[in-house]
């Protein structure tokens, strides 16, 4: 078993994002400027903008939060992104999920300029993505693919079998990996919740790569996968006792894998560092560098 270690693979490309940047301001140019909108003060969203926020740094970005209460308007929250649309000192805009049951979310989603939309969760992205044209890619997926490509594991012709369709995870990853993109090419089985369980286990018991997003602790166990396969863990669960684990009984599943995510420090990290590249390829568009 090997581990897709996302803490070394995301420091790498933080590394090689923080080299890009100085050039660009040794040429006299500002930093990549990224604004993080918080509403509320949920823990987890706290932790992961905190992260958010920590990268910037890392990779030479400006960083700016904007936080609201959890009692804020709906109208309040959407003339902010307006104003964040038109500032030229803003390459790239995330909003953390989730937003208060009052507001709704796929507005607010829809608001954010494509432009700037580094989250990659705007129809016009999630739309050209899977069309296989320029997009900022959804950050998760794109990290996933980001951690497969450093490791070199094997995609091109392989059976992947996705376990839950989120619009963030779940339905981007299976588009991208059945794509013909330079990470892609696979055969791609998508399933969900209503996926009859003996069908869920038919697909997974002859996967070569499986992706699991469902928000269970352990819902993955070994008597699910066959021996050698690579296994992506994209959850983060909070246990009682403050321990976070993934969806994959991990002591259990890992020795029947070629390659697995560890959470933490696996796909989360991936996840931010996507976030980087995208508010890099932003920032790269809006001076005409590439
Ligand atoms: P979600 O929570 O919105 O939805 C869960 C999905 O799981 C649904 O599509 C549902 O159909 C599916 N599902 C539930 N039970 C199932 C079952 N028995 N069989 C098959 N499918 C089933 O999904 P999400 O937002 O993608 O979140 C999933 C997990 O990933 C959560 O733990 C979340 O915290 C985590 N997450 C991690 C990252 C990261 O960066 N690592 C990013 C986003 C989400």
């Amino acid at each position: 078993m090997k581990l897709l270690d996302g803490k070394l693979c995301a420091e790498s490309l933080v590394a090689d994002i923080s080299r890009q940047v100085a050039v660009h301001v040794a040429a006299g140019l500002r930093k990549p400027h990224m604004t993080v909108i918080l509403v509320g003060n949920h823990a987890p969203s706290e932790s992961y903008v905190k992260s958010k926020i920590t990268t910037c740094s890392l990779s030479g970005f400006d960083s700016s939060l904007v936080r609201f209460p959890e009692t804020v308007y709906e109208q309040e929250l959407l003339a902010k992104i307006e104003e964040i649309n038109l500032d030229p000192s803003t390459d790239g805009v995330i909003v953390q999920l989730p937003l208060p049951a009052h507001i709704d979310q796929q507005k607010v989603i829809n608001s954010i300029s494509p432009d700037k939309d580094i989250d990659g969760f705007h129809p016009t992205n999630f739309g050209r993505m899977a069309l296989g044209q320029k997009a900022f890619r959804p950050a998760t997926a794109y990290g996933i693919c980001k951690l497969l490509q450093f490791y070199q594991v094997p995609v091109v012709g392989k059976h992947c079998v996705v376990i839950g369709r989120s619009n963030i995870v779940g339905k981007p990853i299976s588009i991208m990996l059945s794509n013909d993109f330079d990470i892609g090419n696979a055969t791609v089985t998508l399933t969900h919740i209503e996926t009859p369980r003996e069908l869920l286990l038919d697909e997974t018991r002859r996967a070569d790569i499986v992706i699991v997003a469902v928000g269970i602790p352990g819902f993955v166990t070994p008597d699910m996968v066959k021996e050698g396969v690579t296994l992506i863990d994209v959850g983060i669960n909070r246990l009682e006792s403050g321990k976070i684990v993934g969806d994959v009984a991990f002591d259990a599943v890992a020795p029947k894998c070629a390659w697995i995510t560890p959470v933490p420090g696996g796909v989360g990290r991936m996840t931010v560092a996507a976030l980087m590249i995208n508010t890099l390829i932003a920032y790269q568009n809006n001076f005409n560098l590439v």
